[in-house]
């Protein structure tokens, strides 16, 4: 989807297409950054019983495709689709 600059130029969206948890380290950056507030928290056991936190998505239809969650992810966590 192609949308207009305030300028008028072409913006297309890229919207969120997966958050990999492998690579997340539970920061929270995402979540305080999206407008949509796509995402949330979660945690799960590992196999030794340790919990492990990371962030999951959960309200993607919401997704306007701004990219800020990529721009704040030091961990490359995020794919996106235009
Ligand atoms: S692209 Fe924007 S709206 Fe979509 S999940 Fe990322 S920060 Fe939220
Ligand atoms: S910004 Fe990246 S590393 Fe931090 S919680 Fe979000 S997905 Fe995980």
């Amino acid at each position: 989807m192609v949308a207009k600059t305030k300028g008028g130029a072409d913006w297309v969206q890229e919207y969120v297409v997966s958050l990999n948890k492998e690579t997340c380290i539970a920061c929270g950056r995402c979540y305080k950054s999206c407008p949509k507030e796509v995402m949330t928290l979660t945690e799960e056991e590992d196999d030794e019983g340790e919990e492990h936190k990371f962030m999951i998505l959960v309200k993607e239809a919401e997704c306007i495709g701004c990219k800020v969650c990529s721009k704040v992810c030091s961990k490359g966590c995020f794919t996106h689709a235009a």
